[in-house]
């Protein structure tokens, strides 16, 4: 059960810590897409989302984005938030991102993955062992595999919780 708890839990992307994720060393991020920094209807990044990013950039860390979406949906980030990414990242299994990750030069000591789903993103990280930021989805819509995931996900939160591993709305850093 422990490759579903994430090291690191926040409402938000704008609530994470990321100065005590400079502290721990981690100087890349790879961003999930949907329900992570935009909701699914969104197609552009927020002005919100802009202005974090500069602020991660002017930091110092290198950001990614790994969607499992198509790269229509995704390719718009990409050019309006200046960073590179992935599509058809295929998360939870990993060969993708660990491609990625090989690319970026970075160890995996370095490297964290902010998602809102504990299936595909958290587990991804853990299985890689990077370390792995999850957040509240932004919005309760999501596509068709999505939605069927979160609803083994809520199945899997309730183990958690009995076991007192995870407890969601419980934030920690
Ligand atoms: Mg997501």
């Amino acid at each position: 059960m422990e490759i579903y708890v994430p090291d690191i839990y926040q409402k938000d992307i704008y609530e994470i810590k990321y100065d005590v994720l400079t502290s721990r060393g981690i100087k890349c991020l790879i961003f999930d897409l949907d329900n992570t920094l935009v909701p699914i209807k969104d197609t552009l990044p927020t002005d919100k989302t802009k202005e974090l990013f500069k602020e991660l950039k002017s930091k110092g860390f290198k950001i990614y984005i790994a969607s499992n979406s198509i790269k229509p949906r995704v390719k718009p980030f990409h050019e309006e938030l200046n960073v590179e990414y992935i599509f058809n990242a295929k998360k939870p299994k990993t060969n993708r991102v660990n491609e990625l990750i090989e690319k970026s030069k970075f160890g995996l000591d370095e490297i964290a993955i902010i998602g809102d789903s504990m299936i595909d993103d958290v587990v991804c990280g853990n299985t890689i062992g990077i370390t792995t930021v999850l957040v509240d989805q932004i919005s309760k819509l999501e596509f068709p595999l999505a939605r069927i995931r979160r609803f083994k996900e809520k199945r899997i939160q309730k183990k958690l919780r009995d076991k007192d591993l995870f407890t969601k709305g419980r934030y920690y850093e």
